[in-house]
């Protein structure tokens, strides 16, 4: 039964998915508490898990949709964040947390900002362009062509940027 096949590989790479970024998170608390040894289980733990999931992708790929139809989902998907899940979660952080509502604040613009990415891709998808990205590990701010002095975003300066092979 093959869709229950492909149901599996879904779930298992989202779990692996959530699961990594738990280990990750694991890891910098277990470094803040003094545990070296155990953070760097967690570091190994949380590379495991991207191999897993890599995997799975691999296995996945041939099921996928094509990209112009992957594109369409991607900027959606963006926009219901940006619009349905965001709002809420800045509004609900307002008083508890300023970090929290910064960063909430912060991917809120950023989401923004990767769906006209997206908007655009879908209007030139056949463009033979082929430019450089840059994002800003802070905020997650992508910037075309070149890495700017300061993020227009979070003002994190030009080394925070990663150039994306
Ligand atoms: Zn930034």
């Amino acid at each position: 039964m093959p869709d229950k096949i492909d149901q599996n590989l879904t779930f298992a790479f989202a779990e692996e998915s959530r699961t990594a970024a738990r280990d990750a998170v694991f890891s910098l608390k277990a470094a803040e508490e003094g545990f070296r040894q155990l953070a760097r289980l967690f570091r190994a733990m949380a590379n495991a898990g991207l191999v897993h999931r890599q995997r799975f992708l691999l296995l996945m790929r041939g099921k996928i949709s094509a990209t112009e139809e992957n594109l369409k989902e991607a900027f959606q998907n963006k926009n219901r964040v940006v619009e349905e899940c965001y709002p809420g979660m800045i509004e609900d952080a307002s008083e508890a947390s300023k970090a929290v509502k910064k960063a909430f604040l912060q991917s809120r613009k950023t989401d923004a900002e990767h769906a006209e990415f997206y908007r655009k891709a879908m209007e030139n998808m056949f463009s033979k362009d082929y430019m450089e990205y840059y994002v800003c590990q802070i905020c997650g701010h992508i910037h075309e062509d070149f890495a700017p002095e300061n993020c227009p975003v979070c003002q994190a300066v030009v080394s925070r940027f990663k150039k994306i092979d």
